[in-house]
C-alpha cells in the first residue's frame, strides 16, 4: 500500500477509479496471458498476508520466513520489508504457481487479491483520517482487461473477498507510516527494538509466544476481554501486534495496552 501525498498524484500511473467508477477485467484460463502475471514478481507481503499463508500451508512462521521470503531494508525506510521469493528457475515463477494457476487462492497476497486494481492511502494534512485511493493498472500484457465484465471497488472488493486484507492492510499502513521518521537512533532497524517490533508484525506465532509466555503481562496491564479475543484469533493478536508497535516504539497511546506501575 503506498502513502500518497496530495501533491504527488500526478505522478501515479493509471487510471484513478472513485466511488462508483467502474472498469472492466475478467481473468480466467481461456486468455493466452493465463499465469504470466505471476512470475518475477517483486511482490511486497504485508504482516496479514503472511498470517494467512502460514495458515494456509499448516507451517510456522518461522518457517514461512525462512521458506519462502527475502527481508528487505530499502534506503528512505526504517522498518524491514518482506518480499515473497520467487522460484529458481528460468522464468522467476512464484512459489505457489501451478499449471492450474494459484495453489494458495483462497488465501493470496493482498496485492494478488486487488490485480489489477493498486491500492493506496492519501494523506491530506487537513484531513482527521487517510483517503484510500484506487488506480486501474494492469500490465500491457494482462488481456483480462479487454474483456466485458465490469465491477466498482466495492463489487471488486467483494468477489475478491477482500475485505479483512483492507482491514488489515490499512491498520498496517498506520504503522508503517510512523516509521518515514527513524526511531531507532543509534541501535538502527537491526537493534533489539527493531527487532521485537519487527516480530510482532511479521512472526505472531514468536509475538503469540512473547506475549503469553514471556514476562510480558508482568509488564504490561491488558483488559481480560481483550486477552480472551487475542488468545484464540491469529488477526486479533495480529491487531493487537501494531498497536504494541505504536506503544512500544513511538510511545502512542492506547486503550488496550498500559505499563504496569512498580
Ligand atoms: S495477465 Fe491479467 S488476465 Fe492474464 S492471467 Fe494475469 S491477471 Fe489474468
Ligand atoms: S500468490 Fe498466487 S496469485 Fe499471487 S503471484 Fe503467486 S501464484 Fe500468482
Amino acid at each position: 500500500m503506498k502513502h500518497i501525498a496530495p501533491e504527488n498524484m500526478d505522478q501515479i500511473s493509471g487510471i484513478r477509479l472513485e466511488e462508483g467508477d467502474t472498469f472492466s477485467f475478467h481473468c480466467h484460463p481461456g486468455l493466452s496471458c493465463f499465469n504470466w502475471c505471476c512470475r518475477n514478481l517483486n511482490l511486497f507481503l504485508y504482516p496479514y498476508d503472511l498470517l494467512r499463508l502460514k495458515q494456509r500451508l499448516g507451517i510456522t512462521s518461522d518457517q514461512f520466513v525462512d521458506q519462502y521470503v527475502d527481508i528487505v531494508l530499502r534506503p528512505s525506510s526504517h522498518f524491514p520489508e518482506v518480499l515473497l521469493r520467487m522460484a529458481e528457475n528460468d522464468e522467476k515463477t512464484c512459489p505457489f504457481l501451478t499449471d492450474q494457476g494459484c495453489s494458495v487462492y483462497p488465501d493470496r497476497p493482498d496485492t494478488c487479491r486487488s490485480f489489477p486494481v493498486e491500492r493506496g492511502s492519501l494523506y491530506d494534512e487537513n484531513a482527521k483520517k487517510p483517503k484510500p485511493i484506487h488506480f486501474f493498472r494492469p500490465p500491457d500484457f494482462c488481456l483480462g482487461q479487454h474483456e466485458d465484465k465490469t465491477w466498482t471497488i466495492e463489487t471488486w472488493d467483494e468477489d475478491q473477498d477482500a475485505r479483512s486484507y483492507c482491514q488489515m492492510t490499512s491498520r498496517w499502513a498506520e504503522v508503517r507510516r510512523l516509521f518515514q521518521t527513524d526511531p531507532w537512533g543509534k541501535e538502527g532497524p537491526d537493534g533489539p527494538r527493531g527487532k521485537m517490533a519487527f516480530m510482532a508484525a511479521y512472526n505472531i506465532d514468536r509475538f503469540r509466544e512473547f506475549v503469553f509466555e514471556s514476562s510480558f503481562l508482568k509488564r504490561y496491564k491488558v483488559k481480560a476481554a481483550r486477552l480472551k479475543k487475542i488468545k484464540n484469533d491469529e488477526q486479533e493478536l495480529m491487531k493487537f501486534g501494531f498497536e504494541w508497535i505504536k506503544f512500544f516504539v513511538w510511545g502512542v497511546k492506547t486503550k488496550a495496552i498500559r505499563l504496569k506501575k512498580g
